[in-house]
């Protein structure tokens, strides 16, 4: 058996697997309860929190993060956005958010939620442990151990739940998925190509551009720095795209003359993807955020889905150890699968609704500006992409 330094194996409740999102805020949820944890995380602290990823906070995550109180910083920098633009054929059409669905969202970098939560946690006195890459998780049905590498050693931890928390890279789910699971999953023909560059934003508001070149996206994370997409190829490589090619491309599919090119601060191509693992758990190992389902990122779910996931698992874990009761555990796929499959269908639905279709014919391309017009101009339409949009499901209320 893996041994840690002293020879002993190190015993925690709850073992999780990644300091993302999900991984973070459930050792935060589980702690504000009187819960211990040990978070294993893969990378350094200064990779995690440098890592630009997700901008978009709905409602329920933003009052998430004010109700456990690590919502301060988010609201002196976080952008509230009252709504959204569409671009397409040379018009422009603005979903008012507030209007159709009463609410708004918050754009607030990911990493700046991780950088809250990490700081968070370990002023809290909270274990998280960079640098270790969970390998395997055994006894699932039982009492469940990780074992794990760091610093050239191989350790273990012995826990009664173990949370896998490790994104799409997926250790936790391969030690669980058997023919009994049902793993759903669509890839998309194309990829999106991301730039964090140092140039005001040209726009108060995200402006999703529908092009016949592709699709393109405005967002930004201050008021100095932008993050700006473009729809690629899914085999592209950032080698065909020198920064001029790049800037280019964004003002002729933004139609955006006010953008401005500025130093690019990271840069690089997602492929999209789709994937739902049912059921969610087994035993005491439950997966959370992208480690269980993942979403193209058009529709802005995937962060507000993972914070969502380990708010309704926190509530099951803290009837199991004060307790022993484990209704809410035994439910927790269940419980989250609603909201993952509504997610799951929006960021298809605005994916397929935006993006230029490769093998598409020009039948299909007026198809879809057909229906950009009717969701532009119909109360009924734009109110569904709006409610989506913000989050349709409020979410369970936030434990603390
Ligand atoms: C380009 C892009 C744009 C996006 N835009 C949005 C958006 O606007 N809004 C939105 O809500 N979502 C968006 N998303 C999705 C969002 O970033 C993810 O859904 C979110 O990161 C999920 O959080 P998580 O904690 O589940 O996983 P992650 O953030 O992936 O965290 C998993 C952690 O586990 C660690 N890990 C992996 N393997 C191991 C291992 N073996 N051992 C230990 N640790 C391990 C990883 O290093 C990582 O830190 C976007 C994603 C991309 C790529």
């Amino acid at each position: 058996m893996a041994r840690n330094s002293s020879g002993t194996a190190d015993q925690t409740p709850v073992g999780i697997i990644g300091a993302g999102p999900a991984g973070l805020m459930l050792s935060h949820l589980l702690h504000l309860q009187g819960i211990d944890s040990i978070v294993l995380e893969l990378r350094s602290r200064e990779y995690v929190e440098k890592r630009v990823r997700a901008g978009v906070l709905e409602q329920g995550s933003v009052d998430l993060l004010n109700a456990t109180g690590v919502g301060d910083r988010m609201k002196r920098q976080g952008l509230v956005h009252e709504g959204i633009k569409l671009r397409f054929s040379g018009e422009e059409h603005r979903i008012d958010f507030r209007k159709l669905a009463g609410r708004s969202i918050t754009v607030y970098g990911q990493q700046e939620v991780v950088k809250d939560l990490i700081a968070r946690r370990l002023s809290d006195g909270g274990d998280i442990r960079f640098e270790a890459q969970a390998v395997a998780v055994g006894d699932i049905s039982g009492q469940p151990t990780i074992r794990y590498r760091q610093a050239g050693d191989h350790r273990e931890l012995r826990c009664r739940v173990v949370a896998g928390c490790d994104g799409s890279h997926r250790v936790a789910a391969s030690s669980m998925l058997d023919d009994s699971f049902q793993v759903y999953e669509r890839q998309w023909p194309f990829g999106w190509l991301g730039i964090l560059a140092r140039t005001p934003p040209a726009t108060d508001e995200l402006i999703y551009a529908h092009h016949e070149r592709g699709f393109a996206l405005h967002s930004m994370r201050t008021p100095e720095i932008s993050r700006l997409y473009l729809q690629v190829p899914a085999d592209e490589t950032m080698d065909h795209w020198p920064a001029d090619r790049i800037w280019d491309e964004l003002r002729i599919r933004l139609n955006e003359p006010k953008l401005k090119p500025g130093e690019i601060l990271e840069q690089g191509i997602t492929p999209m993807r789709s994937v739902v693992t049912e059921p969610m758990q087994r035993g005491n190992l439950f997966l959370a955020g992208d480690a269980a389902h993942i979403v193209p990122p058009t529709g802005a779910k995937g962060m507000n889905l993972a914070l969502n996931d380990v708010n309704i698992l926190a509530e099951g874990l803290v009837e199991y150890f004060r307790s022993g009761a484990r209704d809410k555990l035994d439910t927790y796929s269940e419980r989250c699968l609603r909201r993952v499959w509504r997610a799951e269908h929006f960021s298809a639905w605005m994916t397929g609704l935006l993006h230029r279709d490769p093998a598409g014919d020009p039948f299909e391309y007026k198809l879809r500006l057909s229906y950009l017009r009717y969701v532009t101009t119909s109360t009924a339409a734009a109110t569904t992409l709006a409610e989506n949009y913000v989050g349709f499901d409020p979410g369970p209320t936030p434990l603390a």
